[in-house]
């Protein structure tokens, strides 16, 4: 009799992702406050999305437009430090 292998389940482990600015009342999106904003872009410079960050679709809402204002008026970058 062949010896069955124990099924070990692989543990995924899930974690809850919550939204920040929802979470935390006092943080407001805001254009003119880029070390927020930069926590939600990559360093190339792209905004993260929603299934990354967790952000619920209110803030992205947002944040994408705050980011999109910010690199307008030259806060932000449009392409940040591009990896060659
Ligand atoms: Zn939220």
């Amino acid at each position: 009799m062949a010896i069955r292998p124990v099924n070990r389940r692989k543990r995924v482990f899930h974690r809850r992702k919550v939204c920040r600015f929802c979470a935390d009342k006092s943080m407001n999106i805001d254009y003119k406050e880029t070390r927020t904003l930069r926590y939600f872009t990559t360093d190339r410079g792209k905004i993260v999305p929603r299934r990354i960050s967790g952000t619920c679709a209110k803030h992205q809402r947002a944040l994408t437009t705050a980011i999109k204002r910010a690199r307008h008026i030259a806060l932000m970058p449009f392409v940040g430090n591009v990896p060659d």
